[in-house]
């Protein structure tokens, strides 16, 4: 069911609560990545443009529903205020005097930010009251934080139901280009999936398997799946429990045609350190003291020629320890076989792929980048957003 967006709707000279995901990296009062910031400017110049009274909203970290002024949203109103050119005043509080003097006497055209929303315990409860007195501040709302989507909290599911409710671009670019690649993908549709643990990624591969060409599995998961095929994996890391189920997936795979590649060989380390002594060995036959922190060159370039044929690609968790640079090279092989494949459809599902993306000079290369970790997890999982199902239909 798509989803309204602040263009089906009048905003000239509506009073527009905008739910951003501000939610910035701070280092004392210093915002180290303002990329959630930029991500949020669309939707905010639109509905200056158009004469919209904008009162935006975000949280910000784990205040635990008190006031605590290392939370306070002030860096980012001051960075919006340089950003846009224009004044953001920031309100002393979310629901309070200061906010509903402030969002009363705004003009059109002008923008306001309240204060962190989590300074009220309320927030996360996804309280009745607390949603109403948000809505009370505004005649409109907008979601645009695809960052906490999958979370029904008050000011990103509780507020819509006393207000008309709209998606902004950010949300709405989220939901066209993963939707498109979930519902009617360009093929072949090839899914790369990594990071540490099965049990995170189960409902992932297990959505993904009914829709993807191939599926590629490297990181410390893959260990787990190795296992699960009788493998030796030394140290590295298992989930006990979870070999079953590898197994399991291992054969749906078979069962559904689909294409599960799994690593060759693992580069492997004598300790959890970038000064590690390191070697390459093949995959299931790792020697007893030894831990693959890696996927090997030989994966690297099976994935490679995989990706290479690919239309459209998504990927979700590192294919290593990438942290360590002896550790990421796997991953930067297939964010440089995603960058170098410039006929597909690349998307790279947030969290720390996004970011290792980012740290590699990658992300001007990739079609989409998405600007949610858990959200878009649980998208790919096939999982409503509590976030996007609160707004009203088209
Ligand atoms: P996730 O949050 O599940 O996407 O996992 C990301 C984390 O997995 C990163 O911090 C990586 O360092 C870690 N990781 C990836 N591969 C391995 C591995 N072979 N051994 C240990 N940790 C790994």
């Amino acid at each position: 069911m798509s989803k309204k967006t602040i263009e089906d709707i009048a905003v000239s000279g509506k009073r527009v609560l905008v739910r951003c995901d501000f939610n910035v990296p701070l280092d004392g009062g210093t915002i180290t990545d303002e990329t959630r910031i930029t991500a949020a400017l669309p939707t905010i110049q639109y509905l200056l443009k158009n004469k919209a009274r904008v009162i935006l909203c975000s949280h910000l970290g784990r205040p635990k529903g008190e006031f605590k002024a290392e939370f306070s949203l002030a860096p980012v109103a001051r960075r919006l205020t340089a950003l846009l050119g224009q004044e953001v005043a920031l309100a002393a509080d979310v629901i309070g005097q200061s906010a509903q003097k402030l969002s009363a006497s705004l003009k059109d055209g002008e923008v306001m930010l309240l204060e962190n929303v989590r300074f009220h315990k309320e927030e996360e409860k996804n309280d009745e009251a607390f949603s109403k007195a948000l809505a009370s501040l505004a005649d409109v709302y907008v979601n645009d934080a695809f960052g906490t989507a999958h979370r029904a909290h008050a000011s990103t599911e509780g507020v819509a139901k006393f207000l008309p409710a709209v998606a902004g671009y950010l949300i709405g670019k989220e939901l066209s280009v993963m939707g498109k690649a979930l519902e009617d993908p360009i093929r072949p549709f090839v899914a790369i999936l990594g990071g540490k643990k099965v049990s995170d990624k189960i409902g992932v591969i297990n959505n993904l398997l009914e829709k993807v060409d191939s599926i590629l599995i490297g990181g410390a998961m893959s260990y787990t799946f190795s296992a699960a095929q009788g493998g030796k994996i030394g140290k590295s890391l298992l989930e006990a429990d979870k070999v079953e189920l590898a197994a399991s997936l291992i054969k749906k795979a078979q069962e559904k045609g689909v294409k599960l590649l799994l690593p060759v060989d693992t580069v492997c380390a004598d300790a959890f350190s970038n000064d590690a002594n390191i070697s390459v060995h093949a995959a299931g036959q790792i020697p007893d003291d030894l831990e693959g922190l890696d996927i090997g060159p030989e994966t690297i370039e099976l994935f490679a020629a995989e990706i290479a044929k690919a239309k459209t690609i998504i990927w979700n968790g590192p294919m290593g320890v990438f942290e360590m640079p002896k550790f990421a090279v796997g991953t930067v092989g297939v964010a440089k076989a995603m960058a170098e494949n410039s006929g597909a459809v690349t998307i790279i599902g947030g969290g720390d792929s996004a970011a290792a993306v980012e740290q590699l000079g990658f992300a001007d290369k990739m079609s989409h980048i998405s600007t949610g970790g858990g959200a878009s997890l649980e998208f790919l999982e096939g999982i409503e957003l509590p976030g996007v199902a609160a707004l009203n239909n088209k």
